[in-house]
């Protein structure tokens, strides 16, 4: 079984979705379409539901009438047959009689979850009777009926993989199931989601959950890059990733891929591939337990960082002083990215500042802070890179102009970062693309 999954901008128009029927069917086997929401609409429904929480009812009315208009333009240059027009009508009145019910409620999270949801199963029921009418059978699959995530948001892969085995059985004379992306049940049998841009993750969940043999990942650009094709020029698609150089570039800002996506694959030896559905003949980015290389394959950025620095000359020679400091990050809630220390002072960065005040102010109690806002890390990603002979000089050559902030080399053999002020990002991602890779 395969699992293929396709990104909003993949369905966004009517014949985007008619190319992605196209690859659907020009693969051979069994497998399962994963679908997020037609381009825009998730943003839209966010709106409107922030509209609601803020008493904002006109407004609401305005982007909810805009988004049906679209949807009616969209479904007629979907499908031609009278009858499928008629059904495909019938599924967008039917939600959006459910979306236009909200301006009539005492508006809350619940709803706006359900809310939400809206797109994705829209889009999978609109894709489905495309397929109908193009003559391909396919069986729709509520993600409801089997997407769950515990008590502590997190998927529940036991849960999935009972609950998606037995729907598969029930259908197992058919080969082609079509499912939402991004939509699950939680612990309290409530609609939730995996976060924006959970798809992806959906994708990979169903992937661990079945045992795949390949899980796809159609999007708009051919693979991962080596560099961030925003900020410079020449950057080309990696072709092959391990799992963990793959997580740490989605981790850092390599924005194609939802960054848990990788952690189930990686568990079930599940390969990831990911292709351009402008493009379905270029080869993309195939992610999988080979290690084949040595070498950097690829750099890139994560903004918004700020940086923390303690001083204190109560740290010299004394233990337990980082285990204090991390306790104020673990009571806030807040991970750690990078860190270095010396032997009296810590610096470490975190990317969600949103308890920074009351982290200043426990960790003033253990010494003088400061706080660097804006910052970037800039990370360069490859199987034992900190083996490479030279590496370290050759980083510092292509950076030998830019004020570093932190380093941190070792700390995973798979990357080296530095920090630096946001305003250099651009200049250190293209001496680096020139040092590092000849561009
Ligand atoms: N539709 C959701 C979003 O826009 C999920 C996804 O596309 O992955 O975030
Ligand atoms: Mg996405």
């Amino acid at each position: 079984m395969k699992v293929l999954k396709f990104g909003g901008t993949s369905v966004g128009r009517p014949s985007r979705m008619h190319q992605v029927a196209e690859i659907v069917t020009s693969q051979n086997g069994p497998k399962i379409v994963v679908l997020s929401a037609l381009s825009g609409t998730t943003n839209a429904l966010v709106k409107i539901g922030e509209d609601l929480m803020a008493g904002k009812h006109e407004e609401a009315a305005e982007e909810i009438e805009g988004l049906y208009n679209h949807y009616l333009n969209f479904h007629n240059e979907l499908v031609g047959k009278e009858n499928s027009l008629a059904k495909a009508r019938y599924v967008i009145n039917e939600h959006f009689s459910f979306i236009r019910s909200l301006l009539k409620v005492a508006f809350n999270e619940n709803y706006t979850k359900e809310l939400l949801a809206q797109g994705e199963l829209m889009s999978t029921k609109l894709f489905s009777i495309y397929m109908d009418e193009a003559g391909h059978k396919n069986i729709l699959l509520p993600a409801l009926d089997f997407m769950a995530i515990d008590d502590k948001d997190e998927p529940d892969l036991h849960v999935i993989q009972s609950k998606l085995g037995r729907l598969l059985e029930s259908h197992n004379r058919n080969e082609l199931f079509i499912t939402q992306g991004y939509i699950c049940l939680n612990a309290q049998q409530k609609i939730d989601n995996l976060k924006r841009g959970g798809s992806d993750y959906t994708a990979s969940l169903i992937g661990a959950a079945i045992r795949a043999e390949i899980v796809q990942i159609w999007t708009d650009i051919d693979g991962m890059h080596n560099n961030d094709p925003r900020m410079v020029e020449h950057t080309k698609p990696v072709a092959e990733l391990s799992f963990d150089e793959a997580s740490e570039l989605a981790y850092f800002g390599a924005k194609i891929l939802h960054p848990s996506s990788i952690l189930p694959a990686k568990q079930y030896n599940v390969p990831v591939q990911l292709k351009n559905t402008m493009d379905p003949e270029a080869f993309g980015t195939l992610i999988s337990s080979e290690e084949k290389t040595k070498e950097i394959k690829a750099i890139a950025a994560k903004d918004g960082i700020t940086a923390i620095k303690i001083k204190s000359t109560r740290m010299l020679l004394a233990y337990g002083f980082l285990n204090k400091i991390f306790e104020v990050f673990e009571q806030h809630r807040t991970p750690i990215d990078m860190i270095t220390t010396s032997e009296v002072a810590v610096s470490l960065t975190i990317d969600d500042d949103s308890k920074l005040e009351n982290i200043i102010e426990e960790l003033k109690g253990f010494g003088a802070v400061t706080v660097d806002k804006d910052q970037s890390i800039i990370c360069m990603v490859g199987n034992d890179v900190v083996e490479v002979q030279g590496i370290i000089k050759r980083i510092f050559e292509a950076l030998k102009d830019i004020p570093i902030r932190m380093i941190s080399y070792g700390g995973s053999k798979y990357n080296v970062s530095v920090l630096t002020e946001s305003t250099y990002k651009k200049q250190a991602l293209m001496a680096l693309n020139k040092e590092l890779f000849n561009l």
